[in-house]
């Protein structure tokens, strides 16, 4: 074979004849609206902490845009997993079932609980939980007991599923409501990747107890570093809004904390960023959506790799492109990456899976056949929304 049509080649002139020539990064952030004007009023202000008008905005804003009836904003990603597993009740020696192909704030997150993970694999056509699997694996290995899921082999409680929608792609979020109902197992969404995705027309992130989502500098819309949990319950909202903030009792001079809370709470600064990049989310998730399919015109006519494509009842954001190697082609993942990279254009294969990580490695886990092939297969390219 001519190495000019070498797969690594194959692939980077696809992704050249989209991107042109120049190096590209993975997914850069972009500040084209208000966002200087609401960061010098910040300082204008004095108001660049804790409190101020921009996280009360930044909250309605994403509540109004995802359909949640309240989104509570903290610090980060990982903090809006982590209140959102206290708040279902997720304790120690409690077990929550987790897609081995995730980011590891996914897993952090249910030990800061004192809780185990507990690896389940993953569906080729959405990178999310594999349901099928996952209900013959419970029907095999747990029992009912006083309306809880008990883990046959452990003893502990199943106390939840993360449904993470990965690189923005919905997972098969009618069958982990099912099994949820009857398993009586909780759901909690790890929406992260997928602000603008929806399933069946509704947004990632409402369908379980809560959503989560991030903020962070590579994801769609950036604070610079942010969350945010979304419940549709009143009282969660409460209570995600308390402990966030250090658990005080209002009151005019007095500092009374009822119980023990964490300071998870939003900076203004990072909140007035997020309202100017909110307004930018509509023409983002266009952008994406024509990058994706400019991407779509040029490996479709390639042999060995394909591009992953949302599924019928759901609208991706695209936040990542992904590529996946053809099974007989995945020994050339590395040759693919290394060749990409030294073009200047930033690849990135997907996560390390988490019962691979040695704080991991001794988690009960189910066959993972299908992530362990994924992992060797998936390939992210170059995504940013400013690609012309
Ligand atoms: C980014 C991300 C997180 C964590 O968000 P941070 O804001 O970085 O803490 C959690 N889960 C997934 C799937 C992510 O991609």
């Amino acid at each position: 074979m001519n190495s000019q049509d070498s797969l690594p080649n194959k692939i980077i002139n696809a992704i050249q004849a989209v991107a042109g020539k120049e190096p590209l990064g993975l997914h850069e952030p972009t500040f084209d609206g208000n966002e200087r004007r609401y960061l010098n009023e910040c300082i204008d202000t004095t108001f660049v902490s804790s409190v101020g008008k921009f996280v009360d905005k930044f909250e309605a804003d994403l509540a109004e845009y995802t359909g949640a009836k309240y989104a509570v904003a903290v610090v980060n990603g990982t903090s809006a997993l982590h209140i959102s597993f206290l708040l279902a009740g997720v304790k120690n020696d409690d077990e929550v079932l987790v897609p081995t192909l995730t980011f590891v704030a996914t897993t952090n997150a249910v030990t800061y609980c004192g809780a185990f993970p507990h690896f389940v694999d993953s569906d080729e056509k959405t990178l999310g939980i594999d349901t099928y699997k996952l209900k013959q694996h419970l029907l095999r290995n747990t029992k009912q007991k006083n309306g809880l899921c008990i883990n046959k082999l452990t003893g502990r409680t199943i106390r939840a599923i993360v449904a993470v929608h990965v690189f923005g792609h919905p997972c098969d979020i009618n069958g982990l409501l099912s099994i949820a109902e009857e398993f009586n197992i909780m759901i909690l969404e790890d929406a992260a990747e997928s602000l603008g995705s929806t399933y069946n027309g509704k947004h990632t992130g409402t369908f379980g107890f809560t959503g989560a989502l991030s903020f962070n500098g590579n994801k769609i819309i950036t604070c610079g570093g942010g969350g945010a949990i979304l419940t549709s319950d009143d009282s969660v909202a409460r209570r995600a809004k308390h402990i966030t903030t250090t658990a005080k009792v209002p009151h005019a001079w007095e500092f009374i904390h009822d119980e023990v809370g964490y300071n998870y709470r939003l900076p203004n600064l990072n909140a007035a960023l997020g309202c100017a990049q909110m307004e930018q989310l509509p023409s983002k998730l266009r952008a994406k959506r024509n990058l994706y399919a400019r991407y779509k015109s040029e490996f479709s006519t390639l042999t060995g790799v394909s591009l992953l494509a949302e599924t019928e009842k759901s609208k991706s954001n695209y936040w990542l492109n992904t590529i996946v190697l053809d099974r007989d082609q995945m020994h050339h993942r590395n040759a693919v990456l290394e060749a990409t990279n030294n073009a200047g254009l930033m690849t990135r294969p997907v996560w390390k899976l988490m019962h691979e990580l040695p704080a991991f490695s001794n988690c009960q886990r189910m066959n993972l056949e299908t992530a362990t092939q994924l992992s060797r297969r998936l390939i992210n390219i170059p995504s940013s929304s400013n690609i012309l």
